[in-house]
């Protein structure tokens, strides 16, 4: 501590005592050229004042070793803190010269002592907290205790530091401002991490949406007039549900990342994206030249996803519809964000992996949905619900095989309402469930009617459509049984239809539902057979009697040059596993013809019949005088009835 400028010590304590004894002596000595009795008096004088002086120069001089003794010691407790603690200690001048720097100082800034000494604090701080430390600084001499957080820097790299001050300038053994510094780069990297947890997704480390609406929110602010429009792209993944019910979680993971990383490729760097949970993803593009640019990006993006996916060493496919929303300075990021989900619903409506701009009227048509569910959730038990029938036919000479129940809906302002619209809407909000179980009691009860009444319909096999949300219910199978029983419905006389997607879930509970569901006697459809997830291999781990060829591969059957190569193999299939198929959508002779021609044997369709209520279905069925039979390439026994 030598070198503190405190430790040369102010010697004015001694001074007067001092000149006190120097006076006397002084005096003791002009006292022998003096005349006599003045010459006595002044040595008198002198000797007195020499004494005094001296007596008091003594005295100083014990206090001042004691003073130095003192000063000694807090140095040394100083030295002993300073030098064992982790944290490095400065002792600089207001201005923020170094006057002494603790040994550590080597750790924490890799240089030693000697090079820090005389050096101005700002050289060794990022320049960055340069403006940082001069308010530091001047707290400090101010007196105010502070405290800041800067870098520090080490070689090449910068030490992240906190920092404290107090002002020991009047302490003679410190005589500066004494600066503590403790390492807190881990810290602050753990902070950094934290924070990037709190904005990013942890799985495909994409920004997440906290991040993403405060981006939105600056490009909201920065947007004056004249800057190029900036726009949200809202992203949703078609069938991303179906691989990962089927292939599990991992597999589900593995497909958002690898879309995550083909998305991030289609867009620019300074462009966000991020993911907004499930399936769901967004862009921001800011600088674009109009909206026009928002649905190249769009189309790119549909692009590049559409490519097949190798997970877990299958080949999967998933699509994705965008919904896009230019930004505005009077919205705020949610309404952005919403505009854009709402564009993105309405692309994913009309026709899956497509875009939509939004529209200010989507709004009117959202709440006309809603409304819409409002209706429908209030008439479940009315008779604004009812169910049609559409004949299911032998295709070689037009017998009556069976009939599909299919819901309608008569709405009482908007009239009919298209089936699959609401039979989407009531799928989303559940409302199928309650739906479905009525058309079940319904059409039981109608089909035990018939069976019992009408000779034509004796055997008449009954087919009622099964939703996925009601194959997840736990009240499935009582809902199945006690139709039956209420209806007095033989089983044998019921097939369920269900979707692939369903199978496609391959849990324990899934095959446990059809099991109880066989149990009970019924017999078990695969609905749009084809068009699913295209494994087979569920074909034979679960009891399934029939398959409905979907319309889109009937609508090959008997086209000029095309050869009808998935009809072929699906008949094909049902032959070998003794599983009976039935075409749907049949509208023109010729197709029931090409098919019969391949093997298929059941089938429905417009060419046969519409779906009619039951009444009709009875007159034109069941009492018709003539007895419905066509051969081949004949005269239909339906005329079809007109397409509305
Ligand atoms: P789906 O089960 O595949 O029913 C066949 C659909 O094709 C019916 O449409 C039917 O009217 C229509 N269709 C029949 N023949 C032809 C034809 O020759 N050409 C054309 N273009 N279409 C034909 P719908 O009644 O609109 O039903 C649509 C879908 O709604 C059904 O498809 C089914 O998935 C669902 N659905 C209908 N009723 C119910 C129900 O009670 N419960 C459940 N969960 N879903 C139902
Ligand atoms: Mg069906
Ligand atoms: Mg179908």
């Amino acid at each position: 501590m030598a070198r503190s400028p405190g430790t040369q010590g102010k010697m004015r304590g001694v001074n007067l005592p001092g000149f006190l004894a120097a006076a006397g002596l002084l005096l003791g000595v002009l006292s022998r050229f003096a005349v006599q009795p003045k010459g006595d008096v002044l040595l008198w004088v002198g000797m007195g004042g020499a004494a005094v002086g001296l007596v008091w120069l003594v005295r100083s001089l014990r206090a001042f070793r004691e003073r130095l003794a003192a000063m000694a010691a807090s140095e040394a407790r100083f030295r002993s803190l300073v030098q064992q603690g982790g944290d490095v200690t400065l002792i600089a001048t207001a201005e923020g010269l170094v006057t002494y720097a603790s040994p550590s100082v080597v750790g924490l800034a890799g240089r030693s002592t000697r090079d820090v000494e005389g050096q101005p604090l700002a050289s060794l701080v990022h320049p960055d907290d340069a403006t940082a430390l001069g308010r530091f600084l001047k707290s400090a001499a101010e007196g105010m205790p502070v405290t800041a957080e800067w870098r520090l820097k080490r070689g090449d790299e910068w030490v992240w530091t906190e920092t404290d001050a107090v002002d020991l300038r009047s302490e003679p053994a410190i005589n500066g401002l004494v600066i503590t510094l403790r390492d807190i780069s881990e810290r602050r990297s753990l902070e950094a991490r934290l924070t990037h947890q709190a904005y990013h997704d942890s799985l495909t480390r994409l920004a997440n949406r906290s991040l993403f609406l405060n981006r939105v929110a600056h490009a909201i602010a920065r947007y004056p007039r004249d800057l190029k429009p900036a726009a949200v792209l809202f992203l949703d993944l078609d069938g991303f549900k179906k691989v990962n019910d089927s292939l599990g979680h991992a597999a589900g993971d593995e497909l958002l990342v690898a879309c995550a990383a083909r998305l991030s490729a289609c867009i620019r760097p300074g462009d966000t994206i991020a993911r907004l949970g499930g399936d769901e993803f967004a862009v921001l593009l800011e600088g674009i030249a109009g909206i026009g640019d928002a649905e190249i990006i769009a189309g790119r993006i549909a692009q590049a996803v559409a490519g097949s996916f190798t997970i877990q060493g299958r080949e999967v496919f998933v699509g994705v519809s965008a919904g896009i929303a230019e930004i505005a300075g009077d919205l705020t990021p949610d309404e952005v964000l919403r505009n854009a989900d709402l564009a993105m619903y309405f692309a994913k409506s009309r026709a899956k992996g497509g875009h939509a701009v939004y529209q200010p009227a989507m709004h009117a048509e959202l709440v006309e949905w809603l409304e819409l569910e409002a209706d429908l959730r209030s008439s479940i038990g009315g008779d604004q619900i009812s169910v049609e029938y559409q004949p299911i036919v032998h295709l070689a000479d037009g017998r009556l095989y069976g009939a599909e129940a299919l819901v309608r809906w008569t709405h009482p302002v908007r009239g009919h309402i298209p089936t699959t619209r609401f039979v989407a809407m009531a799928e989303e909000t559940g409302l199928i469930v309650p739906v479905g179980r009525r058309v079940l009691q319904e059409a039981c009860q109608q089909a035990a009617t018939w069976r019992r009444t009408a000779a034509r319909a004796a055997e008449l096999r009954l087919s009622v459509n099964l939703s996925g949300r009601h194959f997840q219910e736990a009240a499935l199978v009582a809902d199945v049984g006690h139709a039956l029983r209420e209806s007095a419905l033989a089983p044998g006389a019921l097939t369920l239809e269900i979707t692939e997607s369903v199978l496609m879930r391959r849990s324990e509970e899934t095959l446990e539902t059809l099991r109880e569901l066989k149990a009970l006697g019924v017999k078990l459809a695969i609905d749009d057979f084809g068009v699913g997830y295209s494994s087979l291999g569920y074909l034979q781990q679960f009891p399934i009697d029939v398959l409905k060829i979907d319309r889109t591969f009937v609508d090959s059957v008997a086209v000029a040059n095309r050869d009808p190569v998935l009809a072929r193999a699906i008949i094909a299939l049902g032959q070998t596993l003794g599983i009976e198929t039935i075409a749907e959508g049949i509208e023109r002779l010729e197709q029931r013809d090409g098919l019969t021609a391949l093997g298929c044997e059941l089938g429905q369709g417009y060419f046969f019949s519409r779906a009619v209520p039951p009444d009709e279905f009875e007159r034109r069925l069941l009492k018709a005088p003539a007895p419905p039979r066509v051969t081949p390439g004949s005269v239909r026994v339906l005329r079809p009835t007109p397409v509305t």
